[in-house]
């Protein structure tokens, strides 16, 4: 009998060892532990032993059956060590990799100089204000001194809607609306989209101004000279050389175009300011007194100034870009430099 006991130790053992898996340690533990198991008919069976040899057989047999069964339990154990080392090995993340890069846009370029433009008028105490895009002809054209037979008509090639409205071919009718609405003083400035019908490098048929008016009393062309030279030399630098220029517009007088010394060549002359070391930025004059009677406002208590200057042709000359259409064909190599 105790060869019996020791043979199945053995037997035990060896399975043990070959077990790979909690079923097949369940199943040895039933094979040999189990109500019908082989150590337990064994145990049965002490009661045919001698007296003398049931002692030592019980304590034998008792010693194989908890060594049996303890090296279930650990084999269980190792297993399920096994199985979690793999499992963390298989879901371990490795901080030291690269992360995945996050591609961010970024503003239109058109979009950034209106803000910069915008903020900079801000800080000078304007407001912004918009105005409609389809506009009636009166408030393009007539109510800023240009009625129907008026030449001036002719610089502006304009999309007619019908023979009342057109798409405006510049931001001044947001001048009129405002001072319609608002009893001086006026301080504003209206950014937006404007059209023309022309088309080629430097002219796109839908382009962006700014258009800025201040009314109050005393105000004089000194004022317009400030704040003009205050907002180039805040967006060309602080050295930017200014020359206002006579010119003529309907809605001013006496009307100035405004120049920055050239920044591609510094004033001595290239192929971008024709030689002429000079840029023109803006068109800028002294509200006329026309159009502050259209308005209702008395040109004998108040004055002011007005300006309008072109977003695109800013940026061009800021970034050195020679075509316009480049700012509308959403080529991503172009837009993402800026
Ligand atoms: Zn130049």
């Amino acid at each position: 009998m105790k060869g019996r006991l020791e043979e199945l130790r053995r037997q035990a053992e060896a399975e043990l060892s070959a077990a790979r898996s909690r079923d097949e340690l369940s199943a040895i533990r039933t094979k040999y532990l189990g109500r019908k198991g082989l150590l337990t008919a064994v145990l049965r069976g002490l009661g045919s032993a001698s007296e003398s040899d049931r002692p030592a057989l019980g304590r034998l047999s008792n010693e194989i059956k908890e060594a049996v069964s303890s090296r279930i339990e650990e084999e269980i154990r190792r297993l399920d060590e096994e199985a979690k080392s793999r499992s963390l090995q298989a879901e371990k993340i490795d901080v030291t990799l690269p992360g995945r890069r996050i591609v961010s846009g970024n503003l239109h370029p058109i979009t950034q100089i209106r803000n910069e433009i915008c903020e900079i008028f801000a800080g000078l105490g304007f407001s912004i204000v918009e105005g409609p895009e389809v506009e009636f002809d009166y408030y393009n054209f007539e109510a800023l001194n240009m009625p129907k037979d008026h030449p001036a008509r002719d610089m502006q090639d304009t999309f007619y809607i019908s023979d009342s409205i057109v798409l405006r071919t510049h931001t001044s009718p947001v001048q009129v609306r405002i001072m319609e609405k608002r009893k001086p003083p006026v301080r504003i400035i209206a950014p937006g989209k404007v059209y023309r019908c022309d088309s080629d490098v430097t002219h796109s048929p839908m382009f962006h101004q700014i258009e800025g008016l201040l009314v109050d009393r005393g105000i004089s062309f000194g004022d317009l000279k400030g704040v003009l030279t205050s907002f180039a030399r805040q967006v060309f630098g602080e050295k930017t050389r200014l020359r206002f220029r006579p010119s003529f517009f309907p809605f001013t007088e006496p009307s100035a175009e405004v120049d920055i010394q050239c920044v591609i060549c510094g004033g001595s002359g290239c192929r971008v300011c024709g030689q002429s070391g000079w840029l023109e930025i803006l068109g800028s004059g002294m509200v006329h007194p026309e159009v502050f009677r259209i308005v209702g406002y008395d040109p004998e208590e108040v004055t002011g100034f007005a300006f309008g200057l072109g977003l695109e042709r800013i940026a061009m000359l800021k970034h050195g870009i020679s075509d316009i259409r480049l700012f509308y064909e959403n080529d991503m190599r172009f837009l993402s430099q800026f």
